[in-house]
């Protein structure tokens, strides 16, 4: 018997063979990345911490990682995106010995999102959810349109972000061991300003997952 997890990977692959997120090749429909791209990945080791809290990541953001990142966030590409929530369901479940109780992802602004037609971020938390059972909660919205951040330098960055969360559901947020989860940071002002918008939500703890580390 099929779980609904596994079913709905094998409907979406009778739409669209599931694909090596790296080399693109046609791979099975539960598989997450070809043996030849799994011998030559390079998962991250290291661990940081932020704002008082654990920040773990995949891998490094690099020109092997860089297309999956973008084919997840520009196009939609479920191969890569669920690549990246395999990998991040790995990291995690091999991270924490009692696992956070909810999953945060990083809003994008509400037009950007209807514009694409979904946000890169949930979509990955979702499918996190569904392989471990860790609700997503759609708890923080982003209310500003900022400049990109990689035009930017650190200081500016920060400024930049200010004030552009509020958070929705403080009920959801309230005596939980959080984990944020983005699908790349750089100097981590992003996640900091993520901090900043829910701490006064009284979270349990905070802790902060990503795909790539620049
Ligand atoms: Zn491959």
């Amino acid at each position: 018997m099929m779980n609904k997890y596994e079913l709905k990977r094998t409907l979406l692959d009778f739409f669209f063979p599931n694909r090596c997120p790296v080399c693109n090749k046609v791979i099975g429909r539960m598989d997450y990345i070809c043996n030849d791209c799994a011998d030559k990945f390079q998962y991250c080791g290291k661990e940081e911490t932020l704002c008082g809290g654990r920040l773990i990541s995949v891998c490094r953001y690099n020109s092997g990682t860089e297309p999956i990142v973008l084919g997840a966030k520009r196009n939609r590409d479920g191969s890569k995106l669920s690549f990246m929530a395999y990998t991040l369901m790995q990291k995690i479940t091999e991270s924490f010995d009692t696992l956070p109780d909810v999953l945060l992802p990083v809003p994008i602004y509400r037009t950007d999102k209807a514009k694409k037609g979904y946000c890169h971020t949930e979509k990955i938390c979702r499918e996190i959810s569904e392989l471990t059972g860790i609700p997503t909660v759609t708890a923080v919205v982003k209310i500003k349109k900022t400049a990109q951040q990689k035009s930017l330098g650190r200081e500016q960055r920060l400024t930049n972000l200010k004030g552009c969360f509020a958070v929705t559901n403080e009920n959801t947020l309230k005596g939980k061991h959080v984990l944020v989860i983005d699908d790349v940071t750089t100097t981590g002002s992003t996640l900091t300003e993520i901090y900043h918008t829910i701490e006064n939500c009284d979270p349990a703890a905070v802790d902060f997952a990503v795909f790539a580390r620049t």
